[in-house]
């Protein structure tokens, strides 16, 4: 299958007249480039490496809130990019913004220049989380927009956090709840991650913060993308996005900073799926059987965990159980859907050579 590749044209904080108490735009995309600038540059050179089908390729603008930067330079910008649209070279544009810079005139705009997804910046469907993190909007404020964003048509993702002041983990599954009660068909998930020179890093310093550790973040995101996956809301990232200043650490304080969280999460995903069947699990194990856990094709290392975790703690608690099998083997099979796992009891004798994922 072609790459899907999003052309990514950042435009850090210009857009925003808040000041959330965990950003730091500028840290998180590495770089400080005005809005106003040549766009046209930096879609060239990327299709010039691209090279593959246009309809994999989307202009993509992120990073602030677009739509909060004018009308006039926002319309100059995607002037520029619909330009690309309209000569078949990329399929179409999708942006980011807050849900307080979302109005009819606005959608009317986008909808006329090529723009065919907007991702919204909800972080938390509580209020209480919204004001404990300087957000400057309610979330009454993200249900209109997000219900104003799909009577325009456009396809939405709700992009939400993990660990905010005050946030707990009854409350980020109410928010992913209410992502999927509002019609997002994407979801984002970005535990959160403490910058320095933030108001959030110096609640950190003085005790009215407490900072997410990974294992926390790893479990409450599982849980989240769980209420996603039962809603079939297509999780498009966990984690930020990895930049060589996040891999070495800089600028950042504490938080779920981890460059395969999502590899993390949907391994504890997995997880859970055993656990919940745990009884079972011990109810057929014999020292003369296999446990064949089936899943979609690639997902067996996420089943397996980081160092085979997860199959190394099943192990154990069978055997706290006495209930122990001849062997774990984690296989794909195609008919077995994306995010589920069928288990089968097999008697087969171990034939010597076989490969089993243990
Ligand atoms: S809305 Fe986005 S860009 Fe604006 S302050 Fe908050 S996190 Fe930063």
């Amino acid at each position: 299958m072609e790459k899907h590749i999003n052309i990514p044209i950042f435009i850090p904080h210009e857009g925003c007249r808040n000041d959330c108490v965990f950003c730091n735009q500028r840290t998180i995309t590495g770089m400080a480039e005005r809005a106003d600038r040549d766009i046209r540059p930096e879609i060239d050179l990327a299709l010039s490496t691209y090279g593959g089908n246009a309809k994999n390729a989307e202009i993509a603008f992120f990073g602030g809130s677009f739509t909060g930067i004018g009308i006039p330079l926002m319309t100059r910008l995607l002037d520029d990019a619909y330009e690309y649209v309209k000569a078949g070279k990329v399929s179409s544009i999708r942006l980011s913004t807050r849900p307080d810079y979302i109005d009819d005139e606005i959608l009317g705009i986008l909808k006329s220049r090529g723009v065919t997804d907007i991702e919204l910046g909800l972080q938390s469907m509580r209020d209480s989380v919204l004001l404990a993190s300087n957000r400057g909007h309610t979330a009454l404020c993200s249900e209109k927009a997000c219900a104003l964003i799909k009577k325009y048509g456009f396809t939405l993702t709700g992009q939400m956090m993990i660990g905010l002041p005050s946030s707990t983990l009854s409350d980020e599954i109410y928010t992913a709840e209410k992502i999927v009660e509002m019609g997002c068909d994407c979801a984002r998930i970005y535990p959160t991650v403490v910058f320095e020179n933030t108001k959030l890093c110096e609640m950190a310093k003085n005790g009215s913060y407490s900072t997410l550790t990974v294992d926390e973040a790893v479990a409450r995101s599982a849980a989240v993308y769980g209420v996603f996956v039962k809603n079939d809301v297509q999780v498009l990232r966990i984690g930020l996005q990895s930049t060589e200043m996040l891999q070495k650490g800089e600028n950042v304080y504490a938080g779920a900073n981890h460059s395969a969280l999502g590899e993390l999460v949907i391994g504890r995903y997995y997880a859970d799926i055993i656990e919940k069947n745990f009884d079972i699990l011990s109810k057929n194990a014999s020292k003369s059987r296999i446990l064949i856990i089936k899943c979609a094709p690639g997902e067996q290392s996420k089943i397996s965990g980081q160092k085979k975790k997860n199959v190394i703690a099943l192990k154990e608690e069978l055997k706290e159980k006495n209930a122990e099998y001849g062997a774990i083997k984690i296989i794909s099979d195609n008919n077995v859907e994306k995010n589920t796992l069928e288990f089968e009891f097999s008697t087969l004798e171990l034939k010597k050579g076989t490969e089993f994922c243990t």
